[in-house]
């Protein structure tokens, strides 16, 4: 049973019973286990005694460039492949999503989608609920707390949104309960647009930034998200609440890709980690799992300005802007940046692991972005260069997080702090920074993981 609150029709038509499937779009939960929205689209087809068909509509998503198609295309091979053990069918087409779900809902007695929160995945929704015949039930399952639960409102930091999380996470903390397939898909036959077993062969194909390449550091899909979560549980989580401060101990979890993609949902990591058996570390990492994710999804679900500048605090606009003509201690362009070649080798080493990688850890991110807006000759710009490098770069960019995260580095979500050139009141990061850690181990395993991609991505 999936939750209530969990689920919205997005159009009043109603299921049509003579359909031939239940049709389940997928777009932001790409796995073919622990998905809220596919289980409630198998209890359905159940009910109907009808197949699942799984759809995928392949189209240009802002910003998306071949390392991020590389990482999706393979976390969909796999999903096709465990849908299929499933009894499930699986269709990809080159299409605009709501396109192609429009197409085949002619047939469905049903369309069931999952949620996403950005202006592009929004707009879909929309576009396919106008004039659609059929019912369209949206299922929430990329959040731990439905947000409308967690809050009707943009919440001003995680200290307001904390204590309404914390009210009803038990509540939620629930895994979306598996359904065994009653009529397989078996007489359903769908040619996908491409060959998924040949991801590079597509992604060659792709008019997309091809510069940014592939990355090693990240097997793709929801059995290495796994494989990796059970690594964490067992080597790091104990030591992720004193730890996770230090780039160089290794203790972050690396789900944030997997994340971003849907290869694995939150509420399957939040319990695994809450049942782990481990005590420490526990709290802190759902602290950032649930409180902080959610607090980004927040914001760019009420701000849907969130690409903007405009959507910083006032307070920080104005601070910035009064010393907007301070003199910056170092200037340089977003290329100087992107290549890496400024003055500072633990800057340079955050911007490397980023390119070479696809990641930098947290502690490394608020470094890189506090120094961007340092050394830019203005805020505006310094908003624009770390938004775009997050989102170029980063395997798990373009999600709420990168746009929340970005804005934090200016004021967002955050409160005044000791006035400082060129930061005004907005809280800076300066040398003391690499009193807390081993910045050279941090380098020196930068360099080991760039090694390990090889040269095409530096
Ligand atoms: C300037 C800047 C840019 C960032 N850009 C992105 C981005 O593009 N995409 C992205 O997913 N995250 C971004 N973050 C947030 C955070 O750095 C990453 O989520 C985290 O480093 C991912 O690594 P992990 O999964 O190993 O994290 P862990 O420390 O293991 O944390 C587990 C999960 O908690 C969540 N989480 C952790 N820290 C934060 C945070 N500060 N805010 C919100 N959620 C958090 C993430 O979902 C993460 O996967 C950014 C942070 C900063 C300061």
């Amino acid at each position: 049973m999936i939750q209530t609150a969990r689920l919205r029709n997005l159009t009043d038509a109603p299921v049509r019973s003579e359909g031939r499937y239940v049709l389940y779009w997928m777009q932001a939960a790409q796995r073919a286990h622990g998905n809220a929205a596919l289980e409630y689209a198998i209890a359905q087809a159940n009910e109907l005694d009808l197949p699942v068909l799984v759809a995928f509509g392949l189209t240009g998503f802002p910003e998306a460039n071949a390392r991020h198609y590389d990482f999706m295309l393979r976390g969909l091979a796999e999903a096709k492949r465990l849908l299929t053990r499933r009894g499930i069918a699986f269709v990809l087409k080159k299409q605009p999503p709501e396109a192609l779900i429009r197409t085949l809902a002619a047939d469905a007695a049903l369309v069931v989608c999952d949620r996403g929160y950005l202006k592009v995945q929004r707009t879909w929704r929309a576009k396919l609920a106008d004039g659609l015949d059929r019912r369209l039930v949206q299922v929430e399952g990329e959040v731990v707390v439905p947000i409308d639960v967690a809050s009707a409102k943009h919440e001003y930091a995680a200290r307001t949104i904390r204590p309404r999380i914390h009210r009803v996470w038990d509540e939620y903390l629930r895994p979306p309960e598996e359904v065994a397939v009653r009529r397989p898909a078996t007489e359903l036959a769908f040619e996908s647009d491409f060959d998924l077993d040949r991801p590079e062969a597509i992604v060659a194909g792709l008019k997309v930034d091809q510069a940014v390449g592939a990355v090693k550091r990240f097997p793709a899909g929801e059995t290495a998200a796994r494989a990796q979560l059970e690594r964490f549980l067992r080597q790091h989580l104990a030591r992720y609440g004193d730890e996770r401060g230090k780039p160089e101990a290794g203790v972050a979890s690396l789900m944030s890709p997997y994340l971003h993609f849907g290869q694995i949902g939150p509420l399957e990591v939040a319990l695994a980690v809450r049942d782990s058996g481990v005590s420490e570390g526990v709290a802190t990492y759902l602290e950032e799992l649930i409180v902080r994710r959610e607090l980004a999804i927040n914001h760019v679900f009420h701000a849907t300005n969130y690409d903007s500048y405009e959507v910083l605090p006032d307070w920080a606009r104005r601070t910035l802007a009064d010393h907007a003509g301070d003199e910056r201690p170092y200037l340089y362009s977003r290329a100087q940046f992107e290549a890496g070649a400024t003055h500072d080798p633990y800057w340079n080493a955050a911007m490397l692991e980023m390119r070479a990688t696809g990641y930098m850890h947290n502690h490394m991110r608020m470094y890189w972005g506090k120094k961007i807006l340092q050394w830019s000759t203005g805020p505006e710009e310094a908003f624009e260069t770390a938004l775009g490098l997050n989102n170029r770069w980063f395997l798990d960019g373009r999600d709420p997080n990168s746009f929340t995260n970005v804005g934090w580095l200016f004021g967002l979500h955050d409160r005044p702090w000791g006035p400082q050139p060129v930061f005004g009141t907005v809280r800076s990061m300066g040398a003391n920074t690499f009193k807390k850690f081993d910045a050279p181990a941090y380098v020196r395993e930068v360099e080991r993981l760039a090694a390990a991609e090889g040269d095409q991505t530096r």
